[in-house]
């Protein structure tokens, strides 16, 4: 373990496997917890009403999401495309796409990966 800067309050920690110090590891969790308690009872939900329920930026459940911290509430999430903004179930994957602009990106990634591999030296 090494002293590392918190990533949300700054403060000094020892760094284990979080990049975050306990107490906003702790915060994290709580809150979390509460989402996942609104969510019980709707049958479908976006996370712009989640973050309007508890004053969350997007970015953060966006992360959330991504980092799958939010799978409890996946199958009743509602998700706007980020590309097309079509309305879409995203059931059991994190993604903010949905799955014909997820496809076109991860064809377009696996190609920008490959021209990178090609060259490893372009980027200097
Ligand atoms: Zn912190
Ligand atoms: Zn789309």
């Amino acid at each position: 373990m090494k002293p590392a800067n918190c990533k949300i309050c700054g403060k000094v920690f020892l760094k284990s496997s979080f990049d975050i110090c306990p107490d906003c590891v702790k915060k994290e969790q709580e809150l979390i917890r509460n989402i996942n308690d609104y969510c019980f009872n709707k049958e479908v939900v976006t996370l712009e009403e989640i973050g309007k329920e508890f004053n969350e930026p997007m970015k953060k459940l966006e992360k959330f999401l991504l980092d799958r911290k939010l799978v409890q509430i996946m199958d009743k999430l509602e998700m706007t495309c980020k590309a097309c903004g079509v309305k879409y179930r995203i059931l059991n994957e994190g993604r903010l796409y949905c799955k014909i602009c997820y496809d076109k990106l991860e064809t377009e990634l696996a190609r920008s990966g490959f021209e990178q591999n090609k060259d490893p030296y372009s980027k200097y």
